[in-house]
């Protein structure tokens, strides 16, 4: 097999990046941490499509249902996937694109001058980013100075990166990956895996991929939504069938601790509603652990990360608001069409009758339908008429979408928010209250 670009090399090992892919569902039967037993129901989402594949408005195939059922482990305590779909399925051409969300990229602008200050990174040490996407985080790298090289699978979005200037292999992450870079002698400085380290089937194959392609001063950077965060906000649109895991600090520490690494510092923020940023490095590198590390596990302890019986009655309300809406004459839109929002568009059962289109600026799902539900997705840059009302589907970047709305909300147009709590949104500085929201 060929590729005609020379900056992206697919490594030269087997598997390659396309027999890594499954296809078939991998149902757990034990823990994908700790090889538990005793996995219990979390959450049960019911048989739901898979939400990033946008079919086309004359696309009258039916859309295969996977199981999308949540599980915890009681002996480590991380949330799981009961069923993985297949990873061809999910991942071949997925549609994603980190640079087109202005918060992300404003985000790795911030994170990337602290990790280099923090780890002491410098000219010419080189960041390797596994699941690269386009390349976004690595520029800010590259910006910096590093020799940068990228890790990702999917069509279309490393071609994006090659087209940065980032060399990319072509490759899901695994052992096998870390192998064969390992022959090439590349050490990476810094390894990253922002929002792709909690989509993989097996997380001891990608741990010990990165390990064998550490150093003693290596830091490996892992972001993602953060499981405490996800329970006190009552984001259940976060569970979609390629996050095979939601972490948090605690199944964390004991998964890297098998491999000889232990977690150096965390770092909490608002992106994507609740994120968090842990490093790592192997327990003999010489940088001091953060006590901070401690008090998070405790306080997911405290916090019991065991109930989400407010999701039902949230989607409840949801749906008993949109048909008030409709009843009234009132027309809603969905502002955005992220794969939590068909999580969440299908778990509450919400169609064309309730929402009349979703509007996007990503090209990959404009002119398409969302998953199951099969609302249309139009061009948000290109309406000829605003609705009274957006459902946030992107509620992640609410603030900046206010702000970006200002017009429409100034206007009297509303959001509605559906998490933590179903609400109406106005402009900020017009609302009583801290955090500028109405009750509806
Ligand atoms: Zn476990």
């Amino acid at each position: 097999m060929c590729y005609p670009c020379p900056r992206t090399i697919l490594l030269p090992f087997s598997p390659d990046h396309t027999s890594a892919y499954t296809h078939t569902n991998m149902k757990r039967k034990s823990c994908m941490n700790c090889g538990g037993q005793e996995l219990h129901e979390f959450l049960d989402l019911k048989p739901q499509p898979n939400g990033n594949r946008f079919p086309g408005p004359t696309d009258a195939e039916a859309e295969p249902l996977y199981p999308m059922s949540m599980l915890v482990c009681t002996a480590c305590w991380l949330v799981q996937i009961a069923e993985f779909p297949p990873s061809a399925l999910l991942f071949e051409d997925h549609p994603y694109i980190t640079g087109v969300n202005v918060p992300v990229v404003e985000h790795f602008k911030r994170l990337v001058p602290r990790l280099v200050k923090r780890f002491e990174l410098q000219p010419n040490d080189l960041a390797l980013d596994i699941g690269c996407n386009d390349g976004t985080l690595l520029k800010e790298f590259a910006a910096s100075g590093l020799q940068v090289l990228g890790v990702d699978p999917c069509k279309g979005t490393w071609e994006l990166a090659r087209q940065a200037g980032v060399t990319v292999f072509r490759t899901f992450w695994n052992r096998a990956a870390g192998e064969a870079l390992s022959r090439l002698s590349v050490v990476p400085d810094i390894i990253t895996s922002t929002a792709s380290f909690y989509h993989v089937p097996d997380l001891h194959d990608f741990v010990a991929g990165v390990d064998l392609v550490m150093g003693p001063k290596t830091i490996f950077m892992v972001q993602g939504v953060y499981l405490k965060n996800l329970i006190e906000r009552n984001q259940f649109d976060h569970f979609y069938h390629e996050h095979s895991c939601v972490h948090s600090v605690g199944p964390l520490r004991r998964l890297f601790a098998e491999h000889g690494m232990r977690i150096l510092d965390l770092e909490f923020s608002e992106l994507h509603g609740g994120s968090f940023v842990v490093t790592v490095a192997k327990n003999e590198s010489p940088w001091a652990t953060d006590p901070a590390v401690e008090e998070a596990i405790k306080a997911e302890e405290q916090a019991g990360l065991n109930s989400l019986d407010r999701v039902r009655d949230n989607a409840d309300r949801l749906v008993a608001m949109l048909r008030a809406l409709k009843a009234d004459g009132k027309r809603v839109f969905a502002l955005g069409a992220p794969v939590k929002g068909s999580t969440l568009l299908n778990f509450c059962g919400i169609g064309p009758d309730l929402i009349e289109c979703a509007t996007e600026i990503n090209v990959r799902k404009i002119g398409r339908l969302m998953p199951g539900t099969r609302i249309p997705i139009v061009d948000e840059t290109a309406l000829t008429s605003q609705p009274d009302y957006y459902l946030v589907l992107t509620w992640n970047f609410l603030e900046f979408l206010r702000q970006r709305y200002d017009g429409f909300l100034r206007a009297g147009g509303r959001f509605i928010a559906p998490v933590p709590e179903v609400s109406i949104v106005g402009p900020a500085e017009r609302l009583p209250g801290a955090n500028g929201r109405n009750s509806p």
